[in-house]
């Protein structure tokens, strides 16, 4: 029984590696799911019967189109933009837009695949999508920016809406692309739909805590799972890559819980401040002045700032919190930590340990917090907003921090308890991905084919 299910899995594998030739990250994000469902297949053989998996690896439709537009010097400009709508088993699609340089297919369905799980771990009522462009933020000014978004608007606009697909940010897109976006969807429809895109600002339909959500239900959770080894943030020391939204209110909760984060990074490096980091300054120097974190050393001249992104993971510490992007925290990296003493990882960027890394977290006996489970309270706040704008209300900063801080410890009890119902004990990566896969599995059976 054993062997024909992993016969089975790995001849899924084999067919999602050659109808999706070249593309590494989605094979990554399929390998590692389909490793951990063997048990999961193995004591339920109707998700084979109903061929739930050849059907969940197929995202239901890839839109990729043309974003023409026309920069400042008036020369006219071409970029890609995609949306993948991956599963709608258990609610529209929902997922954010990436704008970035390396964003191809491959990119946009792995971060797709991994928000079908994500998502169906909120407990909420979202199914998995994701979308963005290869278009560069970097160096544009705010009236490119805003060109842009309307001309990827006036494709995407045909693809979405609050009962059909909802797009929010991710990289490269922030509150003032959103509302770039919004404005133009607006546009199009005639109509004011707030439910359609989330990450709103406060002031037309945003929700509250929802720009700290993804940092703050990251901490959250990476304390359930610290607690239960009698550990805590209160006196540790904390490496946080990134210096996006993501990662500055991961540094700002851990740092309210007593923790000292001493270091952080951008794509270009890292800088190191042995009194822990001044958070203000990283928040005016990202949030405000759009400048690269070397600039903090200006400030803080105890601080050293080292170029190159991946050095920030042999400074010595108990909690690391990579919460740049995928793939950046690989073996030697892994082993690097734990030579120095690392206690807890907990993944607050999508998908950025490599499979090598992972295994040698778990291995080592590592707490390891996996993304799809650690990161997914920014998406699950996303859902909140939705929710108080069909209600055409407002809850307080107080309510959405609770109401987060109870998804976060659900995501961790659920996912304990899944690892423990299929043998594979404390391993927060199994349990994450199995408890994500049965709410979607069996809301497709139901559905039929
Ligand atoms: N981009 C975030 C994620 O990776 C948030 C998505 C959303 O809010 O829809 O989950």
């Amino acid at each position: 029984q054993t062997q024909t299910v992993t016969d089975y899995v790995n001849e899924l594998f084999i067919q999602v590696q050659q109808r999706n030739p070249h593309e590494k990250e989605f094979q990554q994000a399929v390998k590692e799911v389909l490793v951990s469902l063997v048990p999961v297949l193995e004591k339920n053989p109707t998700y084979i019967k109903h061929a739930v998996l050849e059907r969940m690896l197929e995202p239901d439709r890839l839109i990729s189109f043309k974003v023409p537009w026309v920069d400042d010097a008036g020369n006219i400009k071409v970029n890609r933009g995609y949306r993948v709508q991956f599963n709608n088993a258990i609610g529209p699609y929902k997922g954010g837009l990436r704008f970035h340089s390396s964003v191809n297919a491959s990119i946009i369905k792995f971060l797709g695949f991994e928000q079908i799980f994500k998502n169906s771990l909120t407990g909420q009522p979202i199914g998995g999508g994701k979308g963005g462009s290869d278009f560069d933020p970097k160096g544009k000014s705010d009236q490119e920016i805003m060109r842009f978004c309307q001309s990827f608007m006036t494709e995407l606009s045909k693809y979405i809406g609050p009962d059909i697909d909802v797009p929010a940010g991710d990289i490269g897109v922030g509150a003032r692309e959103i509302g770039y976006l919004f404005g133009q969807y607006k546009r199009l429809k005639g109509a004011y739909e707030a439910g359609v895109l989330t990450g709103k600002g406060v002031g037309y339909g945003g929700s509250l805590g929802r720009k700290e959500a993804t940092g703050y239900g990251l901490v959250y959770f990476v304390e359930e799972m610290l607690k239960s080894q009698g550990l805590h943030f209160n006196n540790s020391r904390v490496v946080v890559s990134g210096s996006g939204n993501v990662s500055i209110y991961a540094m700002e909760k851990a740092i309210q819980l007593g923790a000292k984060v001493v270091a952080c990074s951008d794509s270009n490096g890292y800088i190191y401040d042995p009194n822990g980091i001044n958070l203000e300054t990283v928040k005016q120097l990202k949030e405000v002045e759009n400048k690269r974190i070397y600039e903090y050393v200006k400030e803080h001249p105890d601080a050293l700032y080292q170029e190159g992104y991946t050095g920030i993971w042999g400074i010595p510490c108990d909690i690391a919190l990579p919460c740049a992007t995928q793939n950046e925290l690989n073996k030697e990296a892994a082993e690097k930590l734990i030579s120095n003493g690392v206690n807890a990882v907990g993944e607050g960027a999508n998908m950025p340990s490599t499979l090598e890394a992972v295994d040698t977290f778990i291995h080592h006996n590592v707490l390891f917090a996996p993304a799809k489970a650690a990161n997914a309270g920014g998406v699950a706040v996303s859902a909140l907003e939705m929710a108080q704008n069909s209600a055409r209300i407002a809850w307080t900063q107080d309510e959405v921090d609770k109401k987060l801080q109870e998804i976060m410890k659900n995501i961790y009890s659920k996912s304990i308890k899944a690892a423990e119902d299929y043998a594979t004990r404390g391993n927060l990566v199994a349990g994450a991905n199995i408890a994500g896969f049965i709410k979607v599995a069996d809301a497709m059976i139901a559905q039929g084919i």
